[in-house]
């Protein structure tokens, strides 16, 4: 089921969370976008389309200021944010360059998605870019998305995206291989659930345990995810993107991963 939908797969949103970007001390894995580069580039040879949706701008700013780790005043994070977000972009424009893909950076924040207007010209930009062969790379404004206005994480930002675009599948990428009816980080016994059909069933099995340090939705806001993709028709793979060759054994089937299908 899994690798049938990967490979029917024409234009696949792919969301990479802080956890799978960074290294513990808040540095940009530059061997994992090496990795994943070079496989969405395989991707694109096979004439699929991607749209990148990325977290880790406060953390990489972390890594490149190397202090206000702990500040948990909003600016702050909202500053690192300004500094991360670049060096971000660098390392994927890096990353990219080798294969002659060029990137464009999005930054969005709520209310731009649910204004018609401003929801019409990203769309427009969105189609453009795709349409040229520019890969985009969306992240919320975080630097002008105060509590009230935030789209509250990049796992919405990512089903809005894929919805939008009306894509065919939306990979989330975690430091988890999918969902488990508790959280595996806290229970050795917890069981892994590797196809969801029914989000209210799930929802009354599961215990949605802590968030990681850097990690911002957790697992629920990934299951919301879900169903907003799921409604219209989207299925949606939760996996981990750390793992080796995660695209292409995904293509072969041969990985754990949570699979979000409506029925
Ligand atoms: P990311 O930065 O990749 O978006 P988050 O830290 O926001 O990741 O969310 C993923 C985390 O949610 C996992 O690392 C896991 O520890 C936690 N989690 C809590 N409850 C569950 C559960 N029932 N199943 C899977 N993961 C869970």
């Amino acid at each position: 089921m899994l690798s049938a939908i990967m490979n029917k797969a024409k234009k696949i949103v792919i969301k990479i969370g802080s956890n799978t970007l960074a290294n513990e001390d808040g540095s940009i894995n530059k061997e994992f976008l090496k990795k994943f580069s070079e496989q969405v580039n395989f991707l694109r040879d096979q004439g699929k389309e991607i749209v990148i949706v990325s977290s880790g701008a406060r953390i990489a700013g972390v890594g490149t200021i190397g202090k206000w780790m702990r500040k948990g005043d909003i600016h702050y994070k909202q500053a690192l944010c300004a500094i991360g977000q670049v060096e971000l972009m660098d390392s994927y424009r890096k990353a990219f360059n080798k294969y002659d893909i060029h990137i464009g950076q999005m930054l969005l924040t709520r209310e731009d998605l649910s204004d018609t207007n401003r929801t019409l010209n990203i769309r427009n930009t969105l189609f453009t870019l795709i349409d040229e062969g520019v890969i985009p790379i969306i992240n919320e404004n975080d630097t002008v998305s105060v509590a009230e206005i935030k789209i509250g994480d990049n796992d919405t930002l990512a089903a809005l995206t894929a919805n939008l675009w009306d894509a065919d599948l939306l990979i989330m990428f975690s430091d988890i291989d999918g969902v488990y009816n508790k959280n595996p980080k806290e229970y050795k016994d917890a069981k892994f659930l590797e196809q969801i059909t029914d989000i209210e069933e799930l929802l009354k099995i599961i215990e949605i345990g802590k968030v990681n340090e850097f990690g911002t939705g957790g697992i629920s806001t990934k299951i919301e995810a879900a169903r907003k993709v799921n409604n219209y028709g989207i299925p949606m793979i939760l996996t981990n993107g750390k793992k080796e060759n995660i695209l292409l054994s995904l293509l072969d089937g041969s990985i754990k991963a949570t699979l979000f299908v409506s029925r």
